[in-house]
């Protein structure tokens, strides 16, 4: 951290080393007897906004957040940003300790801390206002936006600094402005984006709290860190703006500010930001489409950072975090590939022993999502197939489309399925295929050789000759293997379904 690098130096070479360490007390560590800077614990946090759904991108500076507070002994603090009160309800916090909860990210473990709320700190956000204006640090303002725009001709030059000496009270209605500095420049220093100077002037007077007397989101950000005392801000790149607003509130309200990381945006294939509108971005919606947990954190982690060891990319949480190190995070935009995802899921699915796999399956199994009733449902059945479903499936939620045949009535109509495989010949080869199940054993490999029987018989290869079998009892074209399928179905129903199939083709 830039200022644990630069506190420890002067701690050490300064001649007062007890001065320079009591100011860095406050927030960051403390000098030993000897006088070298002694770091205090790191402390990170995660303060979402509760907006009903959680951010893929929430989940990535979430864990990121977790993997520095865990690797450095430290503490993830979880606060709730909920000032916005219409738009804050109880559930929507409870969905977002959930989703940690799914990703790892659990209160009972020694690292998690909190959950705070930012409304329980208003009175602090109050006091530092006050104190701010009492120190001269910041001034009232009762200047509309339209009033600036006529004075400055230009609709965002930002605000001109009448009220600054006017020497305003507080009155319903008057904004708290934070007085800038006139000169000198203020130095971000980013664990990933290194040291930007911005000169002060340039920044304009900025509001802190509305003329209600409510802080704005810079300044009870900004408390409530001091607050928590953290000491390592990580969070997505779209907060650069307030950085160096928010740099001068640290200082203006006496501490040292906190070592600033700013992830990279995540894009879509076209390298738009990912957004809501146009994207699938909520980690509930992959969960719910059968996405593991696992293989989301995994490839999460990835999302702008890579372990430095070169070593595969699907691997467990533990061995990503043992290697992490925010610096190591890019600054270039991370492309939140789908395709790359689901390839993920599907290892993470096969690396499942099959009990494993047969429990992760069982919420697409079973009422509300499963589209046969409760009870056709045979879990002697589901097991027979599961091996095979297991070895074919990126996601879990398109189980059904794979076993729906086995606990259905009557097999799913797919016209173009059936349009598809129903070509000239299909019914000899129904009739053929009939007769020859009838007196087979009733075993894949029996199966197989039935159907390779009657495929001879019409003058079918036996590819060709699958199809109208496999539409005729699955209904679809694409599933398990045909054989096993059949087995698993038995005798009685595969026989009724090809009836029934070549009744309808004439
Ligand atoms: N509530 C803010 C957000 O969700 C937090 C910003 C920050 O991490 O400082 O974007």
């Amino acid at each position: 951290m830039h200022w644990a690098v630069s506190d420890s130096v002067r701690a050490e070479e300064s001649a007062k080393p007890i001065v320079v360490a009591a100011a860095v007390t406050l927030t960051t560590g403390f000098a030993d007897r000897a006088g070298t800077f002694r770091r205090v614990t790191t402390r990170v946090r995660f303060a979402p906004s509760p907006t009903g759904m959680f951010h893929v991108g929430g989940a990535r500076s979430a864990l990121f957040n977790w993997a520095v507070a865990r690797r450095s002994g430290g503490r993830f603090v979880l606060r709730i940003e909920d000032t916005d009160q219409a738009r804050n309800k109880p559930e929507w916090v409870q969905g977002i300790i959930t989703a940690l909860a799914t990703i790892g990210i659990s209160e009972a473990d020694p690292a998690f801390e909190g959950p705070y709320f930012q409304s329980a700190n208003a009175e602090a956000h109050k006091t530092a206002a006050s104190r701010l204006f009492a120190g001269k640090r910041a001034y009232y303002c009762d200047c509309t936006r339209e009033q600036v725009t006529e004075r400055t001709g230009k609709p965002d030059a930002g605000y001109d600094g009448l009220c600054r000496d006017r020497g305003l009270e507080y009155a319903q209605g008057r904004a708290l402005r934070f007085r800038t500095p006139d000169d000198g420049e203020t130095v971000v220093s980013d664990r990933i984006r290194g040291e930007t100077a911005f000169p002060n002037r340039a920044i304009e007077d900025f509001v802190i709290a509305r003329g209600d007397g409510t802080p704005l989101f810079l300044l009870a950000n900004v408390v409530d860190d001091v607050d928590e005392r953290i000491t390592e801000v990580i969070r997505g790149e779209e907060h650069l703006p307030n950085t160096p607003k928010q740099q001068l509130l640290w200082e203006a309200l006496g501490q040292t500010p906190p070592a600033w990381a700013h992830l990279p945006v995540i894009v879509n294939e076209k390298r738009q930001k990912l957004s809501k509108r146009r994207d699938k971005v909520a980690l509930e919606d992959y969960i719910a489409e059968g996405y593991l947990p696992d293989a989301l954190v995994n490839y999460l982690m990835l999302l702008g950072w890579g372990p430095r060891d070169g070593g595969p990319e699907i691997r467990p949480y533990a061995e990503l975090e043992a290697q992490f190190d925010i610096a190591d995070v890019t600054k270039a935009g991370a492309f939140f590939d789908v395709v790359k995802l689901k390839a993920f899921n599907g290892e993470y699915i096969r690396a499942l022993d099959i009990s494993g796999f047969i429990a992760v399956c069982q919420p697409w199994l079973r009422a509300p999502r499963a589209p046969w009733t409760e009870g056709a449902f045979d879990p002697e059945v589901f097991a027979a197939v599961a091996p095979l479903a297991q070895s074919r499936i990126a996601v879990l939620g398109v189980i059904t489309a794979y076993v729906d045949f086995l606990f259905l009535d009557k097999p799913v109509t797919d016209e173009t399925a059936w349009s598809k495989a129903m070509k000239p010949g299909a019914g000899d080869m129904l009739a053929a295929a009939a007769e020859t199940l009838t007196g087979a054993d009733w075993n894949a490999e029996a199966i197989r050789a039935a159907i390779e029987a009657a495929a001879a018989e019409v003058g079918l290869k036996l590819g060709k000759a699958q199809a109208p079998v496999r539409v005729a009892v699955t209904g679809r074209t694409v599933g398990l293997p045909l054989f096993e399928s059949l087995e698993a179905l038995g005798r009685e129903r595969t026989l009724a379904r090809i009836e029934a199939a070549r009744a309808n083709l004439v």
